[in-house]
């Protein structure tokens, strides 16, 4: 299978969960997450039409972006250390999917020349990666965030532990739009993105609310 046959399969599996779901198609967007993948795959998807797309280490996309096509926009999806924030924040990225820190908010907002749209990453399930931040710390950080003048909160993201049964990650992405709703009361910030779902479960993200969903190898192939 190409990377165009690929992203087609991709495309009626996201209409037949939005269908599913009673969701517009246009209210999902697909990050394709090119990480560990040549420029050539992204010019590839780029050619199929695809132009949103996803990396997960900055150096990686620091490099790989020169040697795409320049109409791409680019998200940082993947953990991001402080000291990466001046680059993170230069213009590469359209937006930050993994924010989880006060330090972090504090330093992306300092080094953004422009204003960047930012998720809060939420470790929902309180298992499995470390990354993200508790259900308990995200008010905090949204308030924080409110007071940032490039930073802007868009919405929340997160990786739930793998499963290899996806009905097993549909109480997490229900907890995470849960939480959002709550956030949303709470700190009055409209937070109306939800980045959640991988290959192997985007169309339950999609039937629990997702907005963004991250696709990787479903759509490049496995990664060694
Ligand atoms: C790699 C990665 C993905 C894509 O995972 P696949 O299972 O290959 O679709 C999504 N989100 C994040 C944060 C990733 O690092």
């Amino acid at each position: 299978m190409s990377i165009l046959d690929n992203l087609q399969l991709i495309e009626t599996r996201i209409a037949a969960a939005c269908e599913q779901a009673g969701r517009k198609r246009g209210d999902v967007k697909l990050v394709a997450v090119s990480k560990t993948k040549p420029a050539d795959s992204v010019i590839e998807a780029a050619e199929a039409g695809q132009i949103l797309f996803g990396e997960n280490k900055v150096q990686e996309a620091q490099s790989k972006i020169p040697l795409c096509p320049g109409h791409l926009h680019w998200h940082l999806i993947g953990h991001l250390q402080s000291n990466k924030a001046r680059i993170a924040a230069s213009g590469i990225f359209r937006m930050i999917h993994s924010v989880d820190s006060e330090k972090l908010l504090l330093a992306l907002d300092e080094y953004a020349g422009v204003p960047l749209p930012v998720l809060i990453q939420v470790n929902v399930s309180g298992e499995g990666s470390k990354e993200g931040c508790s259900p308990d710390q995200a008010a905090a950080l949204i308030e924080v965030a409110n007071r940032c003048s490039k930073v802007e909160v868009h919405g929340l993201m997160t990786i739930p532990p793998f499963t290899p049964d996806p009905e097993k990650a549909r109480v997490h992405f229900s907890n995470l739009r849960k939480l959002r709703d709550r956030l949303q009361q709470e700190t009055g910030t409209p937070l109306p993105e939800l980045s959640m779902g991988m290959s192997n479960d985007f169309e339950v993200a999609i039937e629990e609310g997702a907005t963004y969903i991250r696709v990787g190898s479903d759509i490049f192939g496995g990664r060694s």
